[in-house]
């Protein structure tokens, strides 16, 4: 089943002059294709300015298509009557962890969001401990999220998304303010949620190495889809991903220079230990 699909979508900003007429429209998002199966974990790479927010705001109905139709869920995002079931699905997790938690004690931060739509008492115990086992932060229960590390914290708001049930979750750069470590921390937990709970993930990111593990890679620039594929397809053409202003891993870097030299390594390395394995052969 589709979880999400996206068809022709079109949308602009408008720019205001000093008299607050409108001077032009800047579209930011220009004749998009997308289908999301449930159950994938999609990669969304870009530049600043590619579009990739303007996207996920599509999502879950914080942005409404100027031309074309998204579909989450099955329902189309323009129809006020579905917001409701739109938001219940697609659950959003953004790049500044601090703008997202409430609470003053873990728990009860992730407690929220199912108490705000009413679910009952026990129940939100319950979908309470589910989520923050999901993210590994159950020894942090009662501890205050002001103290937490980034990437604790950026968990936390993840917890909060899943303790809401959401059959998918789009993460809007979500370790773009974390340190390597805390990056880390929240990549394993996405991934972990993809595999053993089998969330749909959209993760949006301008890492690479984050997005190793995605079924597939869509690339954006300039307010389209200007590349897809699975990550080996993408991380194979370091030239055309440069074009794009995107950084390769430094290992498919590497492995990409020392080919130009005539040593004979595959395509797409995306690990260190895949490369010291090629390097090994080759020897
Ligand atoms: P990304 O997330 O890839 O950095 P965005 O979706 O934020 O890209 O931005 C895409 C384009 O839309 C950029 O040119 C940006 O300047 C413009 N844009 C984004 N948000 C707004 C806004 N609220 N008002 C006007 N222009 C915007
Ligand atoms: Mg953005």
């Amino acid at each position: 089943m589709k979880i999400i699909k996206i068809k022709d979508l079109i949308y602009e900003y408008a720019k205001y002059d000093e008299e607050g007429n409108i001077a032009e429209m800047n579209r930011a998002i220009d004749d998009v294709n997308l289908d999301v199966k449930q159950g994938d974990f999609i990669a969304i790479l870009g530049h600043n300015g590619s579009g990739k927010s303007t996207l996920a705001k599509h999502l879950n109905a914080i942005l409404i298509p100027a031309e074309g139709i998204v579909w989450v869920g099955g329902k189309d995002t323009k129809d006020e009557s579905n917001i409701w079931d739109i938001r219940q699905t697609a659950g959003m997790v953004f790049q500044n962890p601090d703008n997202q938690i409430i609470g003053s004690i873990v728990e009860e931060d992730v407690g929220f969001g199912p108490e705000n739509i009413g679910v009952e008492t026990d129940d939100i115990w319950k979908r309470v401990d589910m989520a923050l086992r999901a993210v590994n932060m159950t020894a942090y229960r009662n501890h205050s999220p002001n103290k937490l590390s980034g990437g604790q914290k950026q968990r936390v708001a993840i917890a909060g998304v899943v303790a809401m049930k959401p059959q998918c979750i789009i993460l809007d750069e979500p370790t773009a303010m974390l340190d390597p470590l805390g990056r880390k921390e929240v990549i394993q937990t996405v991934k972990e949620l993809n595999e053993k709970e089998k969330v749909t993930i959209i993760l949006i990111t301008h890492y690479m190495e984050e997005v190793i593990f995605a079924d597939h890679v869509i690339v954006m620039d300039g307010g389209k889809v200007v590349m897809q594929g699975k990550p080996r397809e993408i991380f194979s053409q370091v030239e055309k991903l440069k074009e794009y202003r995107l950084d390769v891993p430094q290992v498919t870097e590497l492995a990409h220079e020392l080919k130009k030299e005539g040593v004979f390594l595959p395509d797409g390395i995306l690990t260190i230990e895949e490369f010291v394995n090629a390097m090994a052969e080759f020897l």
